[in-house]
């Protein structure tokens, strides 16, 4: 039924301290773009969620006290092994979520490669020597690792958002508890399975699975073992997340929504704003953090971009993910989907006008029509909240100052993307974007060696890079004195 090559990757149990452990009830896990049952899973919950933290603090001595290649040359094993396996992680992530299945395997690429790029950056963590205030005295600086991470995840990447929090945690030397979205465990498991393969010691890498998320991620929020919390998801749930950190003084990273502009200047090149456009938006049925959120285009360009990005738009093919040819999967849930048709349907009530699509698709019930709105103003519900769905709301502007202040108005600060081929506007925008990331004539702007995260309530800390690496090491100074004697 699944189409797998190796069915021992599709896992139905928590993987606590290199066991499987069962639980007494199950979940079940359906495919978005049929209904159909992929498979159960045991629900486990906070008892298996102590248990995790138990085994990640057990392990925690020998995984930090191995040199970093030795970390290397098992996460290197963890790397090839998802690779090796990329059609069929591809293929179940497909299932779970619905994404298309290019994109499936793209996002296990991206996860792996996190794990590789990683598993070298672990070799270059250097300390400092600093002259002391007086002659006889040393400042050394070390960096050690933070110590048992927990973290919670969102279903929208079932794969990366774990990679790229577990490879930075494992090559500082820390160990690794994760809890994913209800929605999507199965890609998680497969990872731990490929993790036992690659022979990464037991407790080093776990993962609980369950529907109870406020019972869960209080016990990793707030558990006296875990040294450092962090959560990729909504702003208001992590809102709530930092706060249970603050009883245990926990180090906290957060990446959390985000409400991308898309802003494309007079002199931009069309084709390749559009290409950008569709790449940013679209991507996903428009379920990413980083996605565009507002197109803002250039009164002179206006007629002629949306002509032409209405004509790109109407190229998707929309489907379930698994036939050859569809580009574009359904929303994660029909509740998703009644969520935008309400921004869709209060913004055309606010003076909108729907350009293309507006519809819930004959194609399933979790299925939204790719859809273009025109006449948006920055304040409509479309503009101002995190669409999460396949919507493109247009707004046209005047001039560069006004856009800047336009897009920056929103308390988000995750991504942001602008097309021109001036430099002096390339400098003068890019830097007075109040983002952390910003694509300039890109539309695809992540990768492993890059540092991923927000400003404002976009979230804190970096993932990815040499920076996302810090997130998971402490500071430690040593004075050395007495050394005139
Ligand atoms: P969400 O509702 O915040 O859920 C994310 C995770 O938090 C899920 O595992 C969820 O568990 C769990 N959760 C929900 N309520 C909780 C609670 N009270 N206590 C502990 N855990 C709780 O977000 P989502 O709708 O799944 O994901 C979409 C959001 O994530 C968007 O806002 C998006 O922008 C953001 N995101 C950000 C980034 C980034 O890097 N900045 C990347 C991807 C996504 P259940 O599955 O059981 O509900």
């Amino acid at each position: 039924m699944h189409g797998l090559d190796d069915h021992k990757l599709i896992k139905n149990f928590s993987y606590i301290n290199g066991s499987w452990h069962s639980s007494a009830s199950d979940l079940d896990v359906t495919n978005p773009a049929t209904g159909q049952l992929v498979a159960k899973v045991s629900n486990a919950g906070v008892e298996e969620t102590n248990l995790a933290i138990a085994g990640a603090k057990a392990a925690l001595k020998a995984w930090s006290s191995k040199s970093a290649n030795e970390r290397a040359a098992l996460m290197r094993k963890w790397f090839d092994l998802m690779m090796a396996n990329q059609d069929d992680l591809g293929r179940l992530l497909t299932l779970e979520q619905g994404k298309p299945l290019a994109e499936a395997k793209g996002e296990i690429g991206y996860g792996a490669a996190f794990i590789e790029w990683f598993a070298e950056e672990g070799k270059r963590v250097y300390g400092d020597v600093i002259p002391g205030p007086s002659g006889d005295k040393r400042i050394v600086v070390v960096k050690q690792p933070v110590g048992v991470v927990a973290s919670i995840t969102p279903w929208n990447f079932p794969n990366a958002m774990i990679a790229r929090k577990a490879a930075a945690a494992l090559a500082a030397g820390c160990t690794f508890v994760v809890r994913p979205a209800t929605q999507t465990p199965l890609s998680a498991l497969a990872m731990a399975e490929l993790a036992e393969r690659a022979g990464i010691p037991a407790g080093v890498f776990n993962v609980v699975v369950g529907n109870d998320a406020r019972g869960m991620g209080e016990v990793l929020t707030q558990h006296p073992d875990v040294a450092k919390f962090t959560f990729t998801g909504s702003t208001g749930v992590g809102k709530s997340l930092i706060s249970q950190c603050a009883s245990t003084v926990k180090k906290v990273s957060m990446e959390l929504g985000g409400n991308a502009p898309f802003i494309v200047f007079d002199d931009a090149d069309l084709d390749a704003a559009v290409a950008g456009a569709i790449a940013s938006k679209y991507r996903n049925a428009g379920q990413t953090c980083v996605c565009t959120n507002r197109i803002f285009v250039q009164r002179g360009v206006l007629e002629e971009f949306t002509t032409k990005y209405i004509a790109a738009v109407k190229e998707l093919q929309m489907g379930d993910g698994l036939i050859a040819g569809v580009n574009m999967g359904p929303m994660i849930s029909s509740k998703a989907v009644s969520d935008v048709e309400r921004l869709v349907r209060d913004s055309i009530d606010a003076g909108a006008t729907l350009a293309l699509g507006g519809q819930r698709d004959d194609a399933g019930e979790c299925f939204y029509q790719a859809t273009v709105l025109t006449h948006v103003t920055n304040d409509m519900p479309i503009a101002a909240n995190e669409i999460f769905g396949p919507v493109s709301p247009i707004i046209t502007f005047d001039t560069e100052e006004e856009v800047l202040a336009q897009a920056n108005d929103t308390e988000y600060g995750l991504a942001a993307y602008f097309y021109t081929r001036d430099i002096g506007r390339v400098w003068r925008v890019g830097e007075g974007l109040d983002f952390g990331m910003v694509g300039v004539n890109e539309g695809i702007i992540s990768n492993a060696a890059a540092p991923f995260g927000g400003v404002k309530q976009s979230g804190n800390g970096r993932e990815g890079s040499k920076y996302g690496l810090d997130d998971y090491m402490e500071i430690k100074y040593l004075c050395m004195g007495g050394l005139d004697k």
